[in-house]
């Protein structure tokens, strides 16, 4: 049993001492942004990713803790509104507690948002497992003037409420409490399961007197479980027993039976029916045990703001200042730090040129590792402002408008407006924007936005971007980034639109989506974000693209040129560009060179380009490398050996300019994504085809862009 295995090895890393009697295991489920995910952190001590849009929490995470004497496994499930299989979150949280079974189900509920939250919470009681409601951001609701009665409550529904504030860990204890309670049976959660009315009620019990049939079914599910949801006509409900009952047929039409009795007896679906019992029971509850101050003269700051966030229009306009704003500002604050960083690691170089001795050890040190990893160090800043600044729109709650307002947006683009989060997600990596595509129900929407994702600006292009904008364009660099950006969407659209039209005929399916209120962003919340997604930043320099400087600086280090006779008489310039084009590297820089000279690239650019397919921020490194190499092309005139950092060494070289630099950026913006995501998309989508077609289609268009680019900028002269 693989949950044993896990507690014994908890035990023994506990020093083996602490006794554990008893295990439970325990998940967290809910509303999307109800909170559960905070109080998981709370819990366990873990610090899980928060997230105030959906799609962020798709796997289900696990943590535990010992709590008196019972160790606890805690699992965080993805927010789900109810427990009809309709997306992939509900699914997952749906599976997990039928087929896991846990001991107890923490239903973490958004007291602002009672009634709502509380649909869920019954669908669980239903289900006959145990649960816990927690009644999280207590805070908020006492702000807004919302006093619930949580044992009241209590009695009403049935199953035990405790008050708390997930971020800051309130009820934490109680909530063990709560939750040990419930699993020694202390206090029953679901003795008591809602009443439809007389009428369902009669329906519901015809149902299972006929599903009792099968003893091997009643046993595996819960039947008036299955009833109501037979009731309500729900596909996974029927595939069960069509799949496991042994009278399949006969449940199914006394089911349909049912359903027709209750439509002519209510003129409505039975689905609506009995989904409006269930609010009916709700508010009948709420209206006991919650009491609202008068409202009438505070001001609801969401809605004055939401007024023009959430306009057709003027959201979008908005949603392009705000991510201009951002942009403007990752450039303000984080080049000057940047550039300080740089100065380092050239006062470094130096220091290393000047006290080692003369050899491939130096060189190594010098350009291989400095060169390649230091390169991309430099614009750590950058991307962490990056992080910071849309942690912040993500804490706030501006994000969901942002998918809202989208979402009209995207279909006219033919995506589904859920494909935004896909999208915005990759604009820190692709890697897991591909993944949320999963939140996607419907097949050709979701291949769809997993096509065009990886063209976003993920925080392994900016490096690559924010170099050359800062090199080139220093006046403008704000402005021209987010550009770069801005183009990423609008060719993600207008590429999407073309493969909807070509290979995914149909338009794709309306959403729903959840908006929270605005939030001040928690300090902890936003560096908690930021930390996680700039520590893999500085994690793959170290690891990933230290490996890739090493492996590409032997390939453009070696082999050496045969020692020229004419050793010492010649210019060290051209001696070291010859090395180099000697090298495996060079030579097989200077074969492809004629495939990109349309673009306005060299041979080095273009080995740096084959580099960057692994990924995106090895550009900078091997460009680095290459630079370092070959260094002495603006200073052996001098004849020091003073080494330069990298953004000075284009700018001072003659090849490059502002429009073929230009090129070189909207060629790494849609150029062949690395490697990561194309192992993920083909995990994702189960076939080689999908990346193997997003491989050549993205290096198609990047050649045309760039080359369009390039020859444009040299018609009005600008290179
Ligand atoms: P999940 O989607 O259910 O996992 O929700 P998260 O744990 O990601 O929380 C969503 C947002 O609500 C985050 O911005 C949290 O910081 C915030 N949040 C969570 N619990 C509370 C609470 O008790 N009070 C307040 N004011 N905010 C909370
Ligand atoms: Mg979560």
């Amino acid at each position: 049993m693989r949950l044993r295995r896990r507690i014994n090895n908890y035990a023994m890393s506990q020093g083996g001492i602490q006794k554990v009697t008893k295990i439970l295991r325990v998940a967290l489920a809910g509303n999307p942004n109800a909170g559960k995910t905070s109080i998981f952190n709370a819990l366990t001590g873990q610090s899980q990713h928060v997230g105030n849009y959906p799609g962020v929490t798709v796997e289900k995470k696990t943590g535990y803790i010992k709590y008196k004497d019972t160790l606890i496994e805690f699992v965080d499930l993805p927010g789900t509104y109810s427990l009809t299989a309709y997306s992939l979150e509900e699914v997952v949280a749906r599976d997990f507690v039928i087929k896991s079974t846990p001991d107890v189900i923490i239903d973490v509920i958004d007291s602002t948002n009672l009634e709502r939250n509380l649909y869920l919470c019954l669908q669980f009681q239903e289900l006959g497992v145990p649960v816990v409601g927690a009644l999280n951001m207590t805070d908020e609701a006492k702000s807004k003037g919302i006093h619930i009665d949580e044992n009241l409550l209590s009695r009403l529904i049935g199953l035990p409420f405790v008050k708390t504030v997930g971020t800051r860990g309130e009820g934490r204890e109680q909530l063990l409490e709560a939750v040990l309670n419930v699993a020694k049976g202390q206090i029953s959660s679901t003795e008591r399961h809602l009443n439809y009315g007389r009428e369902l009620e009669t329906q519901h019990n015809l149902l299972i007197a006929i599903l009792k049939n099968d003893d091997q079914f009643a046993q595996n599910y819960p039947l008036h479980w299955i009833a109501i949801k037979l009731l309500e006509n729900d596909g996974d409900a029927i595939q069960k027993v069509r799949a496991e009952h042994n009278a399949a047929e006969v449940v199914l039409k006394e089911a349909q039976e049912r359903r027709d009795w209750i439509k002519r007896h209510f003129g409505e679906d039975s689905e609506v029916v009995v989904g409006e019992q269930r609010y009916a029971y709700i508010h009948g509850a709420c209206k006991e045990a919650v009491q609202e101050d008068d409202s009438s003269q505070r001001i609801d700051y969401t809605e004055v703001i939401d007024t023009i966030v959430l306009n057709r229009f003027m959201g979008l306009l908005v949603f392009i200042l705000v991510m201009f704003a951002i942009y403007q500002l990752t450039f303000a604050l984080g080049n000057p730090v940047s550039d300080l960083i740089d100065l380092f690691f050239a006062w470094l170089q130096n220091a290393i040129t000047q006290t080692m001795p003369v050899g491939v050890l130096r060189d190594f040190l010098v350009e291989g590792i400095i060169g390649g990893v230091g390169g991309v160090l430099v614009f750590f800043p950058i991307v962490l402002f990056l992080f910071l600044g849309l942690s912040f729109l993500e804490d706030t709650g501006y994000m969901a408008r942002a998918a809202f307002v989208m979402d009209k947006f995207m279909h006219i683009f033919g995506l589904h407006g859920r494909s935004f989060i896909p999208m915005m997600v990759s604009t820190g990596c692709a890697v897991p924007g591909v993944m949320s595509a999963r939140t996607l129900v419907n097949p050709k929407d979701r291949i769809l936005t997993i096509l065009v994702a990886p063209l976003m600006m993920c925080g392994a292009k900016t490096p690559v971007i924010a170099m050359l904008t800062a090199s080139f364009f220093p006046e403008n660099a704000g402005l021209v980034f987010w550009s770069i950006w801005f183009l990423s969407w609008v060719l993600a659209l207008i590429l999407a639109r073309i493969f909807r039209n070509v290979f995914y005929q149909g338009e794709a399916s309306p959403f729903v989506m959840e908006l929270p209120p605005y939030r001040l962003p928690t300090v902890r919340g936003v560096l908690t974000h930021v930390w996680e997604k700039s520590w893999t930043y500085v994690k793959k320099a170290g690891t990933f693209i230290l490996a890739a400087s090493i492996l590409i600086w032997f390939l453009l280090y070696f082999p050496k040129p045969p020692n020229s006779a004419k050793q010492g008489e010649q210019n060290p310039k051209i001696k070291k560009i010859e090395a180099l084009t000697h090298s495996f590297g060079g030579r097989l820089g200077k074969m492809i060179e004629p495939v990109f000279e349309p673009c306005g690239f060299d041979w080095r650019i273009d080995v740096a380009l084959i580099a960057g397919f692994a990924a995106k921020e090895v550009i900078v490194s091997t460009m680095g490398i290459v630079y370092g190499i070959s260094e002495g092309d603006s200073h052996a005139e001098l004849q020091t050996t003073y080494k330069s950092p990298l953004k000075e060494k284009l700018r001072n070289d003659g090849r490059y300019n502002p429009s073929n630099m230009l090129a070189l950026m909207i060629f790494v913006l849609t150029y062949i994504p690395c490697i990561a995501t194309l192992g993920v998309v083909k995990k994702e989508l189960g076939r080689w085809r999908y990346p193997i077609f997003m491989a050549g289609y993205t290096l198609v268009i990047a050649w045309v862009l760039a080359a369009a680019a390039y020859q444009i900028g040299r018609l009005i002269g600008i290179g």
